[in-house]
């Protein structure tokens, strides 16, 4: 079954996602960050470095620097919201109910406690767009191992 979204609902999302990547949110270096990790997408030209800062277990810091397309400098904003303060087992959590609703989930899709995140849900039914939108979460994946 196909998500069935208003137009109005798909407005609201897309001017959603043109504020993210007009007035990104936490963009710029972490001065005192733990790890920046760097990730690039070649068939886009999208490059962030996201950069991570902990607390213990709990993700204390987190901000990007880069530049791209929309997709992927809305993504890395949002994602900044989404996880500052987030355990690490919160966050992937976090990045596997994302990770899905890009691929295409539709039950991922209507989840509301993914807030803004679910303005790019639209994505999944664009594929040359998906790593657009992943790349700041695989940079999150990476910087929370080990
Ligand atoms: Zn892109």
């Amino acid at each position: 079954m196909d998500l069935d979204l208003s137009p109005n609902i798909q407005a609201m999302f897309q001017e959603l996602i043109l504020d993210h990547y007009r007035r990104p949110r936490n963009k710029g270096a972490l001065p005192d960050a733990d790890r920046v990790i760097p990730m690039h997408n070649p068939l886009c030209g999208d490059e962030i470095d996201l950069h991570l800062k902990f607390d213990g277990d709990r993700v204390s810091g987190v901000a990007f620097t880069g530049r791209g397309c929309s997709i992927s400098q809305a993504s890395a904003s949002m994602l900044t919201e989404a996880v500052k303060g987030k355990t690490r087992a919160e966050a992937t959590a976090l990045w596997d109910r994302f990770h899905a609703m890009i691929l295409g989930d539709q039950e991922a899709a209507r989840d509301k406690s993914l807030g803004a995140l679910r303005s790019l849900s639209g994505v999944s039914r664009f594929p040359a767009r998906v790593r657009c939108a992943l790349l700041a979460w695989d940079a999150l994946k990476q910087g929370m191992k080990g």
